[in-house]
């Protein structure tokens, strides 16, 4: 508090969050004070919470200690959960957080900037459909993902344990949503629900017992990608028994069924929602910041939040202008380029220089079919216009943007270690995780 040098204070250590705190604190941690708030205490990259649900993941293996970080790359890192502003006073507010037996660990707080960057990612959004909150799983942090994964194992188990017939909506899953996310669960549930049951769970017939289905709003599958990709997916999710159901609107979710609404009822066990973001929404009308429908905090082409220049928004929750293209979209792409953008801007800004436009480059989109195989479309000079990938070579780019936030975060040295270990203890453990 009685520090006179520069004060970033960041809020969420996610895809955009952690990788700026890193880097600001490796090269400017000296002379500048950095401060990471994240009302967790760990980090895993949001694009891999499909793979910890379907199980075939290890958490461990991927999973980032913020205290470690902070120590390693010279900025604090502060527990809780921000929930409120006073851009008067430059100050961050934050909730008391407490442990598992509801003791408070540290009380409610105040943190004092001079440049607050707010990069706190996105929720799922439930359109206002009856039922979701209450009968919708939601795949948002590594807890909902473990949670998941726990209720499909013990369905496996009671399935196999049980000597009555199964009832209707037994070892059904049903995604709403047939975006990437949705599509790559399908795959990788798929996949590991079979592995869970060669276990000896031998009552168990995959092939006619586990169904799992995606129900998509749109007329097709990655609604938003070329209409060959979705083609490509769409038969490959159908070659292998996955029942796609497209231009079915969800019109309420029960607790054992999802109804359509032509009527159509699908029996299921567990239902996952995947379908559309919005930002949390503490962001809506925050300190009189500027905000859209979709609670996103609007900001200039300088990641600066409209109304005020201190206030800085990146990733998810940011609505940034994409010219001719209206905002950037909500990717893990978009927040890595914001991070390493705002790096230097806010270098820029404490050496009193003008700030730079961000402008946002579209490499593509890859999906992951798990083993089946991973497709996806290339953009950008690289390739000139727009290229299918599909296979070993799309899965290479797919790993490759996983590396890069890994790279982001750890340096090559470290993230070459980790990788070999990963591929030692792949080949000497179970292939998928069983608890
Ligand atoms: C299952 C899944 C699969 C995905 N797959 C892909 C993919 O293949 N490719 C791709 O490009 N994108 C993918 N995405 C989207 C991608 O994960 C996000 O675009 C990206 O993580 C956004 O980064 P972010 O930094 O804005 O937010 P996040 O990475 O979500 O991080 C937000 C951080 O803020 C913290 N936080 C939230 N609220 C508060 C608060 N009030 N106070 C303190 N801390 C808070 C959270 O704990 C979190 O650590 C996927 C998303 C999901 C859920």
């Amino acid at each position: 508090m009685t520090s006179t040098r520069h004060r970033v204070v960041i809020v969420g250590g996610g895809a955009g969050g952690l990788e700026l705190a890193t880097r600001l604190g490796d090269r400017i941690g000296r002379s500048v004070d950095v401060t990471l708030i994240d009302r967790n205490r760990t980090h895993v990259w949001k694009p891999k919470l499909h793979e910890i649900a379907a199980g075939s993941m290890d958490l461990a293996a991927h999973e980032v200690e913020y205290l470690a970080q902070a120590h390693r790359h010279r900025f604090r890192y502060r527990i809780g959960e921000m929930i409120g502003l006073d851009r008067q006073r430059r100050e961050v507010h934050v909730a008391a957080s407490h442990d598992g037996d509801g003791r408070e660990v540290t009380p409610q707080r105040a943190f004092r900037y001079d440049t607050l960057v707010i990069a706190v990612g996105s929720r799922s959004n439930d359109f206002g459909t009856p039922g979701v909150s209450e009968h919708a799983m939601k795949l948002e942090s590594q807890a909902d993902a473990r949670r998941f994964h726990a209720c499909m194992v013990n369905a496996c188990i009671r399935a196999h344990a049980q000597t009555t017939p199964l009832r209707p909506e037994q070892l059904k899953v049903a995604i709403i949503g047939a975006g990437a996310t949705g599509v790559e669960l399908a795959a990788e549930l798929h996949r590991t629900t079979r592995e869970v049951v060669a276990y000896g769970l031998d009552r168990v017939d995959p092939d006619n017992d586990i169904k799992v289905s995606v129900i998509e709003a749109a007329d097709r599958v990655l609604p938003t990608l070329p209409q060959r990709l979705s083609q490509a997916t769409h038969d490959l999710l159908a070659k292998v028994g996955v029942q796609v159901h497209t231009g079915a609107r969800v019109a309420e979710v029960l607790r054992h069924a999802v109804r359509l609404a032509d009527g159509r009822v699908l029996p299921a066990e567990l239902v996952v929602r995947a379908a559309g973001v919005k930002a949390p929404d503490f962001l809506k009308d925050l300190a009189g910041l500027e905000s859209n429908r979709i609670n996103q905090l609007v900001v200039r082409p300088t990641l600066q939040t409209t109304r005020d220049d201190d206030v800085f928004a990146i990733g998810d929750c940011a609505a940034c202008p994409w010219p001719g293209r209206g905002t950037v979209p909500p990717r893990a792409q978009a927040a890595h380029q914001q991070a390493m953008h705002l790096y230097w801007q806010i270098r820029r800004r404490i050496a009193g220089k003008p700030l730079q436009d961000f402008a946002y480059r579209d490499f593509g989109s890859l999906v992951s079919l798990g083993e089946f195989s991973t497709v996806g479309n290339m953009m950008g000079g690289l390739v000139g216009g727009s290229l299918m990938v599909e296979g070993a070579f799309a899965r290479l780019m797919y790993l490759s943007l996983y590396k890069m936030h890994e790279l982001a975060l750890h340096g090559p040295a470290k993230v070459t270690l980790h990788t070999l270990a990963r591929v030692i203890a792949r080949r000497t453990e179970p292939h998928v995780k069983l608890h």
